[in-house]
């Protein structure tokens, strides 16, 4: 069931009484999805989006639907496309790990200005008879582009203003959230979500559904062990950080991806094969039908380059 939703950046889907996942529409410019959180007496947006503009239409649907204004804005991890909407939440409070304010501190900024420089290029490419990208996630890729293109500028870049080292629980009259970081495997730090009484994980980027997941600023291998401990805590649904929301199940399915994108790095490796070898190697047809399969060639690159002899102790 759908909440029909004044945004054109996410529709609002009800996962439980009080706890909505906003999935992110193709063509919109919140790319991530976020999760809106009645914690009795006060509210918590888990993910603030891309953009402001999605960002403020995230705020007025918290508003809407909880009968507040968000006082937590959770950021999952440093990506722009989890905390540049941050700004949009007047009165609203940023938190998240220590180690994801160091991150946005040291790198947001410059991130937002190499999209900004590269992606009207890209844009352009997108369409083109070279595209790497398939028909099915243009629309997709096109409002991560735009998004990024459109937003006024300057961007205010909000860090997290407070900040946990392993855990921090909020707590209101209605429900706890866990924010958990068991360190970081999709980046250098990942925070979910986690409501114990309804079984419900935000995963962040830890999780995407449907999709190649994002290697490429990442530690595979721990990454997979973080997988497994959330798959301990035996959630029985999950909002991801891209894709629809689906049965703690495929937390094992982003597992084994994970683990077939070592073999694949490892099978290339025996081979002495070069990184431009290994980057051919073909999608294993299990996930030759997940979208963003031009992921696959960098996330290859990357397991590859953690694996190599030169930077093996990275991956300990
Ligand atoms: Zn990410």
């Amino acid at each position: 069931m759908a909440v029909r939703a004044p945004s054109r950046h996410f529709r609002v889907e009800p996962i439980a009484p009080g706890v909505y996942a906003a999935i992110a529409t193709p063509t919109g410019y919140g790319l991530c999805n976020a999760g809106i959180i009645d914690l009795g007496g006060t509210t918590v947006v888990f993910d603030a989006m891309l953009t402001p503009m999605a960002g403020a239409d995230l705020a007025r649907a918290a508003e809407r639907l909880t009968g507040r204004r968000p006082t937590w804005i959770v950021n999952s991890h440093w990506h722009g496309d989890h905390i540049w909407g941050n700004s949009a939440f007047a009165g609203g409070h940023v938190v998240s790990s220590g180690r994801v304010r160091t991150e946005v501190l040291r790198r947001s900024r410059r991130q937002f200005r190499d999209c900004r420089r590269d992606f009207p290029a890209e844009l352009d490419r997108l369409d083109g008879p070279d595209s790497r990208v398939a028909v099915a996630d243009r629309p997709r890729v096109r409002g991560w582009f735009r998004g990024v293109l459109e937003t006024p500028r300057p961007l205010r870049i909000v860090p997290p203003e407070l900040t946990f080292e392993d855990a921090l629980v909020l707590t209101g009259t209605r429900r706890s959230l866990h924010l958990i970081t068991y360190g970081g495997g999709h980046s250098p730090s990942d925070v979910f979500g986690y409501l114990p009484d309804e079984r419900i994980v935000l995963t962040g980027d830890l999780v995407m559904v449907g999709l190649h997941p994002s290697v490429g600023d990442g530690w595979p291998d721990r990454w997979e062990r973080i997988l497994a401990r959330i798959e301990g805590l035996r959630p029985d649904r999950i909002v991801p950080g891209h894709g629809p929301t689906a049965s703690g199940r495929w937390i094992h399915a982003e597992r084994t991806y994970l683990g077939d994108l070592l073999n694949v790095a490892r099978g290339a490796i025996r081979r002495h094969e070069s990184l431009r070898e290994a980057v051919r190697a073909p999608i294993p047809t299990r996930y030759r039908a997940w979208g963003f399969a031009f992921m696959f060639p960098e996330n290859v690159a990357r397991a590859f380059r953690l694996l190599g002899p030169r930077t093996r102790a990275g991956l300990r």
